[in-house]
Formats: structure tokens, sequence, C-alpha cells
């Protein structure tokens, strides 16, 4: 029985931890198997396998048995060396914050940072990389979540690879809901995770790691080993006939193999696509209600969330209040730096469906027209079911 007294959201429209497919929930609920099983092995095999395959990558992929933020740590430690000039990209929170990760193993932490509502310019990039050839590993975050906007991702994996440097691509919230591979992007490595465009848990990570990345970690002498930040423990893991270091969260596991399943039965194609709709429904009514995206350019708004500037004389922690009360509906907040400065409405796995941009947009401005501000639904909603009908055309 639940003490809490909170009323359960209605519909929960954040840009992660976000919703689950209930197929997923479902494989979640499979009995926990002993690691060591035969079964259990050959099945974790399977699911690295079909992992790899949705990442478009040979090698099964590389599970780490935290929340993302855990693998991308773990990269920091093992890959960046007490030699190594590093180039870290910021264009957001989570691009900001891998520089503090990244300080403490390397010799020298370059950065380029730009407003927080703008993205990367590769031009600089190559620029920063032409200037200092002794920069070894470069880090990017695809899509900088707290902002909601997206990086040049494949241009800037172009250029970092002509100078020869090792490239590190935090997708977590971007892979699954829009066309982003480890080798488009040419990542060394590549780490993703099931809990956002994917709809399933938040409680593991994905990653795809390079040859040359893998080789850099065996040279590393500074690199952890025995630990939960260890990525070599884990290398061999996913084969049958390997031991695994610590134990695998085993229900996690379950939850992938369905959240795979899912992605590949379904279509990648399809699935960015619903994606992508939900997300320029959403964009249209947001400025038609007279609102303004809080992305510099349309271009760089991402498809899995879409930041609203908070209104001047509007306090963004009353909107998403006021939105829960009268509709059930919870969207999410900025974070650090951006925090009471935008709303975010994800559009991430199940709720990357059309229908979903009329809720927010309803739930949004109603809440915005309760707290006095004179929004006009009505024209938001307009122009987002005429961004829908348009896809029917
Ligand atoms: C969600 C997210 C992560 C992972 O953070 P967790 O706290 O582990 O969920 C990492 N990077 C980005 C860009 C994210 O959106």
């Amino acid at each position: 029985m639940s003490g809490i007294k909170v009323k359960e959201p209605v519909i929960t429209l954040t840009s992660g931890p976000a919703a689950a497919y209930p197929r997923v929930l479902q494989a979640m609920s499979k009995p926990v198997q002993y690691d060591y099983d035969p079964y259990f092995q050959a099945f974790y095999e399977e699911v690295a396998r079909k992992t790899a395959k949705a990442m478009r990558v040979d090698e099964p992929a590389l599970l780490i048995h935290a929340e993302p933020a855990v693998g991308i740590e773990a990269t920091a430690a093992c890959l960046i060396g007490r030699d190594d000039v590093v180039l870290n990209l910021a264009s957001g929170v989570y691009g900001k914050g891998f520089g503090y990760w990244a300080v403490r193993y390397c010799k020298e932490l370059v950065e380029i940072e730009v407003p927080y509502n703008e993205a990367i310019d590769p031009e600089a990039v190559d620029a920063a990389m032409s200037e200092r050839p002794d920069i070894k590993v470069v880090s990017v975050v695809h899509h900088d979540t707290p902002s909601g906007t997206v990086n040049p991702l494949n241009e800037i994996g172009r250029i970092v690879r002509d100078h020869d440097g090792l490239l590190i691509v935090d997708a977590v919230s971007s892979f699954g809901g829009m066309d982003v591979h480890p080798g488009d992007c040419m990542a060394d490595v590549f780490i993703t995770g099931p809990g956002k465009c994917l709809g399933g848990p938040p409680g593991v990570t994905i990653m795809a790691v390079s040859d040359r990345a893998w080789d850099q970690m065996a040279a590393n002498q500074d690199g952890p080993t025995a630990s939960i930040l260890s990525l070599t423990d884990w290398k061999d893991a996913w084969s049958k006939d390997h031991a695994f270091p610590f134990t695998p969260s085993v229900s996690e596991v379950n939850g992938l193999d369905a959240v795979i399943d899912n992605y590949l039965e379904e279509g990648p194609e399809t699935v960015w696509a619903r994606h992508d709709l939900t997300a320029r429904a959403c964009r249209a009514g947001v400025k038609a209600m007279g609102l303004e995206l809080w992305a510099a350019r349309e271009e760089i708004a991402a498809p899995t969330t879409t930041a609203v500037k908070v209104p001047d004389g509007f306090e963004d922690k009353e909107i998403r209040a006021t939105a829960r009360e009268l509709y059930g509906v919870v969207f999410s907040a900025g974070r650090a730096e951006t925090d009471g400065k935008l709303i975010r409405i994800g559009h991430m796995g199940p709720t990357a469906e059309p229908i979903y941009a009329v809720v927010a947009i309803s739930a949004l401005g109603g809440a915005l027209r309760k707290l006095g501000h004179n929004a006009d639904v009505n024209a938001g909603l307009e122009a987002t079911m005429d961004v829908i009908a348009a896809a029917h055309a």
C-alpha cells in the first residue's frame, strides 16, 4: 500500500526517463536467471548481437549495467590517459559535464563552448585541431537534452577522423529516435541507452567501441580494472563462453531484448519518422500559439525533444505544475544552466506519436492561459494538426 499522496500523472511527456513500451515492461517481468546458466549466457550473447545490429556495427554491443551516465564516466576513465589532450565540445549541460570528468584523467582540456541554444560549428573543431595537433580525444554530445538541440555529428566526426583523433559520442537521447549510427559519425566510443528514444528502462548502457579505442584503453596504464568504471573488464562479456566480471542487470537485459526487437520490427526509418513528425507538429503548435522555441535556429531543434522558452513574467515551475494539475500531463524542466528558462516536451519512444503533440500543445497552452498568458491555443492546435495532415497528403 502506497502512502504517497501525490496523484500519478496521466501522460508523461518528458525527455527521459521517458515512457516504456508495454512489451518491454512485460519482458522485464520474466524470471531472473542465474547469470552463469548456459541459457542466460546464450541469451546475453544474442541480445548483444541484436543490439549491434540496431547500431549497424559488426562487433556485439558492449553493455554496461548501470544508467548511461556511468558508461560515459567509464569512457573518460578508461580512454583518457595522463598524457592526453582532450577537446571537449560543449553546447549544453551534458557536453559541459563531460569536461568535468575528462579533467580528472587528462593532461589538458581544451574546450569549445557555445551558447546553450546553439550548436557546435564543425569548422571551429577543424580550426582547434589544426592549431593543436596534440589533441588526441574529442568528446561531443549529439543531442544535448537539457537544451533540446542537436550538433552536426557526422561532419564533426569526419573532421576528428581527418585529424586522427579518437571520438567519444554521447547519443543517449538521440539514438533510436533519429538517423544516428557509430559508423556514420565515425565514433570510436558510441554511448546510448534504452531509456530515452528506444522506450525502455534507464538502467543499462549500450556502447559500440572501435578497435582503435580498445587499443588505446589497453595501452592506458591508468585505466581502471576490477571496477564499476572498467570497460575492459566487460570487453568480451558478450560471448556465451566468457565469464561476467560482475553480475549483469538480468531484468534490464530482458527489457533490452524487447526494446531492440521492437525497434527492428517496427523498422528504424518508421520509428525516426514518427519522432520527426511529432516534433515538427509540436514546434508548429508552439510557434502558432505565440511562444518561442529555445533553439536559436529550427534546424538544430531535436526531433526527440521540443524545448520551449518560458515566456517573460511566468515561472516554469508554475506552468509545469498547472499542466500537471489541470491535465495530468508532465513535462521536463531545464537542467542546471537551462533550469527555469525552458520547458521540454519529450517525444521519445511510445510518446513519439503525433497525438502527443496535440496533447502537449493543449496542456501547455491551457496551463499558460490558466495562469493569465494569452497563448492562442486554437491557432496552436490548428498548426499542429496541419502538420500532421500534411504528412498524409
Ligand atoms: C539522459 C542522458 C544521459 C544519461 O544520463 P542518466 O543520468 O544516466 O540518465 C546522458 N547524456 C544525455 C545527453 C542524456 O540525455
